[in-house]
């Protein structure tokens, strides 16, 4: 049996199993193989029945004693019942609708099952336990299923496979032993039936790099170090200053530091690919303008793209200090198609040197005249088609403006180290936002705080996690919030934000609230992005224990802004969300916050570079493992003869799999 045969041919599966498999997204038997486990039941110790306290699970080894008994409850329920005993001790095992059981089992019988021990009526209980006729694999494999096919079946077939299966590898024993890679037959062997955790985790080390081989491949290919010859070198001298003396403050050392890494850039012989990475409120806005004062000085357009309406609205308000209101043009969802149409033939003509917009203005029927510079603001909310479809046009300088926290070290490995500018200063006279955690006793008198605040004219965000009342009523919603607060905040003027009010309605509350017209803002995590009110002082985030800590980070980003002493309360009467909550009070840089986040639930799921994105990984964890990361780069840079063969496999594969992808992805 081959790998690339229909898993038909697998001993054991016919038309049913195949249809199920299918649901799956299992076709070959390759693909039966690559599907790994989601993680192993540890099934490698027996407990005696007595040793473990009520409330404890455990796998027992015990004897039937007794035929079982089943009685039928109200509501067609059956309840099958039977005491097993062990050295130590007797339990009653009870089960429901499970009355197949009570022919199965025999008084004297040894079974073994796996189940919580719960304190009877009157003796010690055990209700629905897994039970097994045999001893479970140690490390027992639980896979992702589909409504039909159950884990016993699926066990067996896999493991069918893997007996029948002949599986090639397609890297020599040379080359495995060089990288200290373990064999795939082996790596399956394992994942699918292991007996220790140091196994796994180098037979997932081999899947990875597999993985990783191909990504490290089209890498290379997207980023190719002799570069895109510059199609649009700009003339730079004197623009520094002229544009510096449209600034209202003095620009940080690191912004100024940036702006000349941006020069250097468009002046060279390549087009430029620039990351700019910087904590939120250390001001990358300004040097994006930065960046396109330089384009339209040199004749150039130049495009900015925001994640959200609003920070779009934003952006084209900030920008009309730099540059003429004739020459920018605002795209976004909201507008009519008339309007569209004109912006589009202002951008066709040429007329429009600064065009601002969300992604809807990668959508489809922009023709620029002449496009000189692409900048995509907090870029860690953009998804890759958007991306991709713009930067196809090669020629064009691209700058990224993110503020999640992407270790250096990995961006030394996804980028090349000149093209990667940090931004690690804040302005001067900042303060760090003064968070805390707020629980229910306290609401009241945060409340009271908030009218202080109001009366000395500051302004203030209120964040849910919802829009409208869940029907349990355990989350604020911002219809909820509002009705709450309508008597307590009398006197004061709210405004509402979110997701479903139209465009345009949400522009006019923003624009309310940026021109200090709106006291209380009551928003759901719309204002998470970029949103720049100086005035507004305190964020108060309900529900905070809903919150990603990366999230919160960001919301607290939005007050601060200014020179006022600022305020961040984070409200939640969940205890096992504290220790997390504690630590965006313990911290204000988002590095650390990241760092701290990743000691307590592991790198992917901060940034999701597992599951999401069209890179999705299935082993590989760019975060986690970085150092496998560098290594495939070496393998693939690497000149030695005798592995041609490898890098050639590796080359047709990695063709395959990411054809036409750009793979800034990694970020998304
Ligand atoms: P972010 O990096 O989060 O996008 P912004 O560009 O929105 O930050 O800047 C945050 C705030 O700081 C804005 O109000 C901006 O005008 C202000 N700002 C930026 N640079 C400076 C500076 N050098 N001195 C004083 N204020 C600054
Ligand atoms: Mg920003």
């Amino acid at each position: 049996m081959l790998l690339t045969d229909s898993v038909r041919a697998v001993p054991g599966v016919g038309e049913k199993t195949e249809k199920l498999l299918k649901k799956l997204g299992i076709v070959t038997v390759e693909d039966l193989l690559a599907h790994i486990p989601r993680r192993y039941q540890d099934f490698r110790t027996i407990d005696a029945l007595a040793s473990l306290p009520f409330g404890a699970s455990g796998l027992f080894c015990v004897q039937v004693c007794g035929a079982p008994t089943s009685v039928h409850l109200r509501g067609g329920l059956t309840k099958t019942s039977f005491i097993v005993m062990d050295d130590s001790g007797a339990a009653e095992v009870v089960l429901f609708n499970q009355i197949y059981f009570k022919q199965r089992l025999r008084d004297g019988q040894t079974v073994y099952i796996y189940g919580k021990l719960t304190a009877g009526r009157k003796n010690v209980q055990i209700t629905s336990p897994q039970i097994f006729f045999e001893r479970p694999q140690e490390l027992q494999p639980v896979y992702a299923l589909t409504t039909g096919l159950s884990q016993g079946l699926l066990r067996k077939t896999i493991a069918c496979a893997l007996q029948c299966a002949e599986i090639t590898d397609p890297y020599s024993q040379r080359f495995l032993e060089r990288y200290q890679l373990m064999p795939l037959k082996d790596a399956l062997h394992i994942l699918h039936d292991p007996t220790d955790e140091r196994e796994i985790r180098a037979a997932k080390r081999r899947m990875a790099a597999d993985e990783l081989l191909l990504f490290s491949c089209a890498l290379a290919k997207t980023d190719e170090p002799s570069g895109v010859p510059n199609q649009a070198v700009f003339v730079t001298a004197g623009c520094k200053q002229a544009f510096l003396r449209k600034l209202p403050f003095e620009p940080t050392g690191a912004q100024l530091r940036v702006m000349d890494e941006i020069c250097a850039d468009v002046a060279s012989r390549h087009t430029m690919n620039r990351l700019i990475q910087g904590d939120v409120g250390c001001g990358k806005t300004v040097v994006a303008f930065f960046a396109m004062f330089l384009a339209a000085q040199n004749g150039y357009q130049s495009a900015l793209m925001a994640p959200t309406e609003i920070l779009a609205q934003q952006h084209f308000k900030e920008a009309q200090k730099y540059f003429p209101r004739e020459e920018i043009v605002l795209i976004t969802g909201a507008q009519r198609a008339a309007q569209r149409k004109e912006a589009l033939q202002v951008i066709a003509r040429g007329k429009a040197k600064i065009v601002i917009g969300t992604h809807a203005l990668v959508c489809g029927d922009m023709g620029f005249a002449n496009l000189g510079l692409i900048i995509t603001d907090e870029q860690h909310k953009f998804g890759v088609k958007q991306r991709a479809r713009l930067s196809g046009k090669k020629d064009v300088h691209t700058l990224i403006m993110s503020a999640t926290p992407i270790p250096r070290s990995l961006l030394m490995v996804l980028y090349r180290k000149s093209s990667v500018s940090q931004i690690d200063e804040l302005p001067p006279g900042r303060k760090p936002v003064e968070t805390f955690i707020v629980h229910k006793n306290k609401y009241a008198g945060m409340i009271g705080f908030l009218k202080e605040r109001m009366d000395e004219h500051r302004q203030i965000y209120m964040v849910c996690p919802l829009i409208e009342d869940a029907q349990d009523g355990k989350l604020k919603s911002v219809n909820m919030l509002q009705k709450e607060l309508t008597r307590e905040f009398a006197g004061y003027t709210m405004g509402l934000l979110h997701g479903k009010m139209k465009n345009a309605e949400k522009a006019d509350v923003m624009a309310r609230f940026a021109a200090g017209g709106i006291d209380v803002l009551v928003s759901t995590t719309v204002v998470e992005v970029g949103v720049n009110v100086p005035n507004a002082t305190v964020m108060c985030v309900l529900n905070a224990e809903r919150f990603g800590l990366a999230q919160l980070h960001q919301l607290r980003g939005r007050v601060g802004r200014g020179a006022e002493r600022s305020y961040c309360f984070l409200v939640s009467d969940h205890p096992a969300a504290y220790e997390r909550l504690q630590i965006l009070k313990n911290h204000s840089d988002g590095f650390e916050i990241a760092q701290k986040d990743m000691e307590l639930r592991g790198g992917g799921d901060i940034f999701g570079t597992r599951q999401h994105g069209e890179a999705a990984f299935r082993f590989a964890d760019l975060y986690e493992d970085v150092g496998l990361l560098k290594q495939t780069q070496e393998i693939l840079v690497s000149d030695a003869p005798e592995f041609a063969p490898e890098r050639e496999y590796i080359r047709r594969k990695a063709e395959e799999k990411y054809a036409a992808q750009a793979l800034e992805i990694v970020f998304n």
